[in-house]
């Protein structure tokens, strides 16, 4: 195993790095592994001449282009924590950001350095720099005027190569701490699992602020000496075109249910493809079948999180099974327990899912005390969501634990109440909440979206109340265009949580 996350890329530099494609814009521009040392390099030098010293954060709120790869990697050979932020958060948002994390450079879009300078400053950040989605900037223009060769500063496996913010679906973020040992680790077990190898492209349409795109898509192309296709954005048109020069696709379930609303989408369009691999949110059984169908294909379903990396994933021989998120990785341990008592509990049955490996993140920046929480005395992290195994070891997962929807003093699962829900004639997708009820002190509640021969509430109300028990039916059912989700294809169940609050207050 590589020490230095850097490590991760030159052991697999292929042996002529000027002659080999790294990365492909949607523009047709190409990038070697040869830009790739020297960028990295020119970036890294930038930093230290800004004054950005080892263990310094540098936080990045810019669009996806192939320099971000190269502040990335320049962030890592300089010893820095690189600090993605996702290019929605506003000045406000920002600013807790700075203020928890109090980087020594703050880069930006050109375009937001106005409002962003004075929440920077206002947040003792010393330095703030430009870069745009074209990769230009004043950051790009200092990696411009540096030198192309740098010395990694060394690094233990144990020191933090990056921050990254937990999305906070349901709470403020935290700063998740990933060390050398965590990034290099997931991504050499990655590129085995799944047989990358020097003679993959990749197509990358995810954005980099987040694990998926960063680490599990970036680093596993660089654990294997790979090529992408690196796309400023999900267009399944463009996506269809590249395919027949691409070997592999990971994405969100959302890339999958938008690609089969194209036509295109046929066996013979995927047919140079040996992999496709969907994770950050569920995918639909029904959406693994009908792709299936549509192009021959099993997407593999793997899962994992923003403090971990990615802990499991259906087999890449062997049977992928819809709707599970497959198998404990090699060297990760994973088990389920009783939320309540901590008990182990045995195949098929619900708890708590709780994993622990080299790539289970090191803690939350600043919050002891939530680090401490998390964590087990035996080192297991406490992941917050909900499943179980089955007897031939697949994880199934079954939803959040702070989704759990606790009713009259009955537990409710959402997910099995939205199996029923989507399994109803004209039901596209549903979530399911619990929303404050003065008898219940949650009233479960569903959000549905629906085509125009689905069954109207009453109706579904009355067939589900033969399908489930009493307490678990919804007390309404709502019907939507769309569910709110984030920029990972997540359902967003706090936002429905604040739109609805006042169903039942009278
Ligand atoms: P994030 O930290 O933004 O990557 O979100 C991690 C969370 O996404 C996990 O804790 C799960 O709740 C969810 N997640 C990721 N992958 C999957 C998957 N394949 N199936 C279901 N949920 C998933």
């Amino acid at each position: 195993m590589v020490k230095h996350l850097f490590d991760l890329v030159r052991a697999n530099l292929p042996a002529d790095p000027a002659a080999k494609t790294f990365i492909e814009t949607a523009e047709g521009t190409r990038l070697t592994y040869a830009d790739l040392m020297e960028r990295s390099a020119a970036y890294a030098s930038a930093l230290v001449d800004l004054g950005v010293k080892p263990g310094d954060r540098v936080a990045v709120q810019v669009e996806k282009s192939a320099e971000v790869v190269f502040l990335y990697l320049g962030a890592v050979r300089a010893g820095a924590v690189f600090l993605p932020l996702n290019t929605a958060y506003t000045a406000a948002e920002i600013e807790y950001f700075l203020g928890d994390a109090e980087p020594a450079l703050f880069v930006c879009d050109p375009g937001k350095r106005a409002p962003m300078e004075p929440v920077a400053r206002a947040a003792g950040v010393g330095q703030v720099a430009t870069l745009d989605g074209n990769g230009r900037g004043t950051l790009a223009e200092a990696a411009d005027a540096a030198g192309t060769d740098f010395a990694d500063v060394p690094r233990e496996p144990d020191d933090l190569a990056a921050i990254l913010y937990t999305s906070g679906t349901t709470g403020r973020s935290k700063g998740a701490m990933l060390t050398h040992a965590n990034l290099a680790s997931n991504a050499e077990t990655l590129a085995e699992t799944w047989r990358f190898s020097a003679d993959d492209v990749l197509i990358h349409a995810l954005p980099v602020f987040h694990t998926h795109g960063l680490f599990v898509a970036t680093n596993v192309v660089l654990a294997s000496g790979a090529a992408m296709f690196f796309l400023s954005k999900f267009d399944p048109k463009q996506i269809l075109s590249l395919m027949p020069r691409a070997t592999t696709m990971m994405g969100v379930p959302t890339f999958y249910t938008r690609l089969l609303k194209e036509p295109g989408l046929t066996p013979d369009a995927t047919k140079s493809i040996r992999l496709f691999v969907s994770g950050s949110a569920p995918l639909l059984a029904e959406t693994h079948r009908e792709w299936q169908a549509r192009t021959g294909h099993a997407i593999l379903e793997r899962y994992g999180m923003t403090e971990t990396n990615m802990n499991t994933s259906n087999p890449y021989e062997g049977a992928r099974i819809a709707g599970t998120v497959g198998l404990a990785l090699p060297g990760v341990a994973v088990r389920v327990v009783d939320p309540e008592t901590g008990a182990h509990l045995p195949a098929d049955a619900v708890g708590m899912i709780e994993v622990k490996g080299p790539n289970v993140f090191k803690g939350y920046w600043r919050m002891p005390e939530k680090t401490a929480a998390e964590f087990k005395t035996d080192g297991f992290f406490i992941t917050g969501d909900l499943g179980k195994i089955d007897p031939q070891g697949y994880v199934h997962i079954v939803g959040r634990g702070k989704d759990l929807i606790i009713t009259g003093g009955y537990n409710v699962y959402p997910k099995e109440v939205e199996n029923e829900l989507d399994a109803l004639p004209g039901i596209v997708e549903s979530a399911v909440i619990g929303l404050p009820h003065s008898d219940f002190g949650e009233g479960v509640t569903a959000v549905v979206v629906a085509r125009a021969d689905a069954p109207g509430e009453a109706e579904m109300l009355q067939t589900l109340e033969g399908r489930l028990a009493r307490f678990k039916c919804p007390k309404r059912i709502l019907f939507a265009d769309e569910l709110p989700r984030n920029a990972m294809g997540k359902v967003q169940k706090n936002v429905l949580r604040e739109t609805h609050a006042q169903l039942y207050q009278g």
